[in-house]
């Protein structure tokens, strides 16, 4: 049986027909691999314009949980940017949130890298350039996401030519604000976030630059840290100390230009850390990338 098909809040089959289940599921951290929420297709009935769903059952969150998915929502209300999913309606009832989302078609850039087959400097140079925008935008607004990784980035269409990997500057966008938080009200308190990925300033407890992640991500498509061991202190440490390697044969293929940018954004001061605009004119981004394979 599939879980929580049967959608409560008040008004929303009235005003949607609700559809097929999107993403793919991953085994990954429970709280970030669907674990409490199931996205489906939907159609406003009165224009017959189709929408993501986005159904957090709430029956197994906890308070802090449910503190966590207001956040979210309050943070998606906040954000319009063409390279970030835009929430156009809530339905709220005790046993479930759901958000109304622009569909994303094109699938998870996680998925697109599989599929290619091959994936080359300039395609992770277009996919990047479209996140560095998004992640500039959030980072004036003081809004950290905390979850970067390629299951969350999606691109808006199927690319109709399939030898093309990006179509257009503004094809991919950034989902999932669960793990969001805004820097207003002060400095974010818990590490979160899938536990590779997370930013050294977030493991000192203090405000986060949120590009950390980005270059290896896009890269190769895994974190830039890795330790077996469950217990995270000594990811952690590794993290801190910015001990990370370019394994083989994974970083064989990338270009020391790329390398460089990705150095450049593992500092672990944030104060040396390129900031996203200066990542943005690093000469990797400014057409240098190169259309040869990478080694994976
Ligand atoms: P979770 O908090 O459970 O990770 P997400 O918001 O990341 O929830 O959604 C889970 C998956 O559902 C995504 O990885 C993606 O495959 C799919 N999905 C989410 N939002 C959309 C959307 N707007 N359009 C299409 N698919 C989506
Ligand atoms: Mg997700």
């Amino acid at each position: 049986k599939e879980p929580f098909t049967n959608i409560n809040p008040v008004g929303i089959k009235e005003q949607y027909s609700i559809g097929v289940k999107l993403g793919t599921p991953k085994q990954t951290n429970k709280k970030t691999s669907g674990g409490f929420a199931v996205v489906r297709k939907c159609k406003e009935k009165s224009t017959n314009i189709m929408y993501a769903l986005k159904i957090i059952n709430k029956k197994n969150l906890d308070k802090g949980d449910l503190v966590t998915l207001e956040k979210e929502v309050s943070i998606m209300r906040q954000v319009h940017h063409d390279n970030i999913v835009k929430l156009h309606n809530v339905f709220d009832s005790k046993s479930k949130m759901c958000l109304v989302l622009d569909l994303l078609e094109g699938g998870e850039l996680f998925d697109r890298i599989i599929d290619h087959g091959h994936f080359t400097e300039k395609n992770a140079a277009q996919c990047f350039g479209q996140l560095i925008i998004a992640l500039e935008y959030l980072h004036e607004r003081q809004i950290v996401h905390r979850d970067l990784k390629p299951e969350n980035l999606l691109f808006v269409n199927k690319c109709k030519n399939k030898d093309v990997f990006v179509e257009g500057e503004w094809n991919m966008k950034l989902i999932d604000f669960g793990l969001a938080g805004s820097l207003k009200s002060g400095p974010l308190k818990t590490p979160c976030g899938t536990p590779n990925y997370v930013a050294p300033e977030i493991l000192r407890k203090e405000n986060m630059v949120p590009r950390w992640i980005c270059g290896p991500l896009v890269l190769c498509g895994f974190p830039p840290f890795y330790d077996e061991n469950e217990d995270m202190t000594r990811l952690y440490r590794q993290i801190k100390e910015a001990r990370y390697d370019m394994p083989s044969p994974h970083w064989d293929g990338v270009s020391d230009i790329a390398k460089d940018l990705v150095k450049k954004l593992l500092i672990t001061d944030p104060a040396k850390r390129l900031t996203s605009s200066q990542a943005a004119s690093h000469p990797w981004l400014r057409g240098k990338a190169s259309d040869q394979k990478m080694g994976t």
